[in-house]
């Protein structure tokens, strides 16, 4: 079976979230099972200047913006066995960043991406490529179902059928209606039955009504996506799909996040010699200048996207409390200004205690994840989520709200028992989320329960295989249908 992804970032190529680790992993694991496959992403300036060289495979290519044809040129790894395929036009993706900087949106991300979306066919022919499956990835590839259907009927794609993955419905690609003529498409589609949204563009809600079928990334989140609460103003369309709308789990790519042989982290470990982590916890509260008399008390990490979502008003509504307790935190991430202000006014109250690094740094990504004891992701909602995922395999045991992927994904603690793999809390409010923590930091101060619990999470086996098994199930049922 040929599979085409169409998908704006992957690791190791170009990544600001969890897309693109989803994009770096499953491909690989479906040609594991015998599927070809293909991604087609865009050659972002980082991509080109990244470690990995890129060659021509193809040039001269049309694409479209409007109804005007526009040149591309296809690039590819010049070594290693990466499937990739990146679209070059520089006017558009020779950019540092991949959406947009801190202070907002690049204004030209409709034409960035239906661009993008329109140069399937051509790359398809130039690489000798017939995708009978094509999957795409969130808004920036929304289109591509939209464009099967509409404009490319007459070419050897017509008859490929199209799977929408959702990895984050907050995120729907809007824009004003005066940009449409720049789609291509007839006006008749600018209707509540086709891209529109309270008279605007909206690509994703595009792909949802033309894709054959429709998955998100955790089963949780496909149904929570059909109500008021999580829908963004999209669940009567995704309930009008309903028998075409699946969920699949995201998987973790374990040659990348495995304590026992992660090249990122200094000190290796595995759920029968946990040594090694103490040590990593050591390094990584050096790393963050933290006061070593406080190593006994148990170290929580973040590491996140600086969004709404993640929920940092609890995070910022506990914070005082734990640093009262003497419970230090260290916090990574990135994103929207007001929390990189908030963090740089919240480090300097707190010396040894509170570490803040505002960037995008994967090497310390995984030494939180291999240094710290508890992972904290309060999220307000979230479609899988990764990091807790990285945790459980850590032994970083993940106190998290019970949403989505996380609730699918992280079993409670019975501390009677000794089963489950983590804290969870249902209402989103900062009382649920102490009470939570609260019962880490009492579990955790009972050695033998928390290395069960511990171990109870380094057991389990989130890895790619069984969800890609269930994408390929889904290829075939699109394919017979
Ligand atoms: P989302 O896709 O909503 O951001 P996920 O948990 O699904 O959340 O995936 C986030 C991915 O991005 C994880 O691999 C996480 O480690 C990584 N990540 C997020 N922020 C940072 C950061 N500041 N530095 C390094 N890695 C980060």
């Amino acid at each position: 079976m040929r599979v085409l992804f169409v998908a704006s970032e992957a690791v190791p190529f170009a990544k600001t979230g969890g897309l693109a680790d989803v994009i770096g992993a499953l491909p690989r694991a479906l040609m594991e099972l015998g599927l070809e496959v293909r991604v087609l992403m865009p050659a972002y300036g980082p991509v080109k200047q990244g470690k990995i060289p890129l060659q021509v495979a193809a040039e001269d290519l049309e694409g479209r913006l409007g109804f005007q044809p526009l040149s591309f040129s296809v690039l590819a790894p010049a070594e290693g066995d990466h499937p990739f395929w990146f679209v070059e036009r520089d006017e558009f993706f020779e950019r540092s960043q991949l959406y947009g900087t801190p202070k907002g949106d690049y204004f030209d991300n409709l034409e960035r991406f239906a661009f993008f979306c329109s140069t399937v066919p051509a790359c398809c022919q130039a690489m000798g490529f017939r995708p009978e499956v094509i999957h795409c990835h969130d808004w920036q590839a929304a289109l591509v179902p939209v464009y099967l259907r509409h404009r490319w009927r007459n070419t050897p794609l017509a008859h490929a059928k199209t799977l929408l993955t959702i990895h984050n419905l907050a995120y729907q690609g809007l824009f004003p209606k005066e940009k449409f003529p720049l789609l291509g498409l007839d006006w008749s589609l600018f209707t509540i039955d086709g891209l529109e949204f309270y008279d605007q563009i909206n690509l994703l809600k595009g792909g949802i009504v033309f894709a054959d079928a429709i998955s998100t990334v955790s089963r949780g989140y496909s149904k929570e996506i059909q109500t008021p609460e999580f829908g963004y103003g999209l669940e009567g369309v995704l309930q009008s799909r309903a028998e075409a709308l699946f969920g699949i789990v995201n998987g973790v790519d374990y040659r990348d996040w495995d304590p026992a042989t992660d090249p990122l982290i200094p000190h290796h470990y595995t759920a029968e010699d946990l040594s090694g982590k103490v040590k990593n916890k050591m390094a990584l509260m050096a790393a963050f200048n933290l006061d070593l008399r406080l190593a006994n008390q148990p170290l929580f990490g973040i590491i996140s996207r600086l969004a709404d979502q993640k929920g940092f008003d609890l995070v910022a509504q506990v914070l005082p409390e734990l640093m009262a307790r003497d419970l230090p935190v260290v916090i990574l991430g990135t994103g929207e200004e007001k929390y990189h202000r908030w963090l740089a006014q919240e480090a300097p109250k707190y010396p040894g205690k509170l570490g803040v690094k505002i960037a995008f740094d994967n090497a310390l990504a995984h030494l939180i994840e291999a240094g710290a004891d508890m992972f904290l992701m309060p999220s307000r909602y979230e479609p899988c989520g990764l990091n807790q995922l990285y945790s459980l395999k850590y032994g970083t045991v993940p106190v998290v709200r019970a949403t989505g992927g996380l609730a699918d994904t992280v079993a409670p603690v019975d501390v009677k028992q000794g089963t489950g793999t983590g804290f969870l809390f249902r209402e989103y409010s900062a009382e649920a989320f102490i009470r939570a923590i609260n019962e880490a930091v009492a579990a955790f101060r009972d050695r033998e329960l928390w290395q069960k619990i511990m171990r109870n999470g380094m057991a389990q086996d989130w890895s790619w295989k069984a969800s890609a098994r269930e994408y390929l199930t889904l290829y075939e049922r699109l394919l017979s249908g």
